[in-house]
Order: structure tokens, then sequence, then C-alpha cells
């Protein structure tokens, strides 16, 4: 379950809404502004991704909206400046920040 997704690893692959969100972003000025405009953008089509040091942008993946085990929406709240998102039927917990899914069972 810890494999890394990175989604620019497969740009093809990617919905046209998507590309063409990165392509808007992709003329190599990376700035930390940039960069956040970018995960705003990206969001609202369901994605998001994280960008480093750098403001290189890094880890695109779709952005979990609902639970993977029951398809309930999730509620979502902040933890330590990281947003958790929870499904309140079966407790699993989606982190945004690594994309990780905790399943508590
Ligand atoms: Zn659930």
């Amino acid at each position: 379950m810890n494999e890394e997704i990175d989604l620019f690893e497969q740009y093809k692959t990617l919905p046209q809404e998507v590309q063409n969100i990165l392509a808007k972003y992709d003329d190599g000025d990376n700035t930390y502004e940039n960069c956040q405009n970018l995960v705003n953008d990206l969001e609202t089509v369901g994605y998001t991704c994280n960008y480093d040091l750098d403001a290189m942008p890094y880890g695109l993946r779709k952005l979990v909206l609902d639970c993977p085990l029951c398809n309930c929406a999730l509620t979502s709240f902040i933890e330590d400046s990281t947003e958790i998102r929870e499904c309140e039927a079966c407790g699993a917990e989606w982190e945004k920040t690594t994309g990780e899914i905790t399943l508590n069972p």
C-alpha cells in the first residue's frame, strides 16, 4: 500500500483537463507561488501534488474524495497543519500530504 504514486510519470494517461493545467504551468518558472497556484488548479479537477524546496512539483495523484471502502463522502479536518479526511462509517483515514490511506478496522 506504500507504493509511491507519481502521475507526473504517466502524463499521457492523464485526463485532458489535467494535462491542460500542467501545460499552463510548464514554463520553467518554478516559484512557490506558481506551485501553490498549480495545486489550487489541480484540486478543482480532483487532483493534487506536492512540491519540494526548489519549487519542483512532484507526487501528482488523484484526490481521494470518497472512502475507498464504502464510497461515502469523507469528512475533512486539520491535524498538526495536515489535512486529514476520515470516513465516519468505517474509520478509514486519508492524509492529503502523503496521499496515504490508513484503514482502521
Ligand atoms: Zn468507509
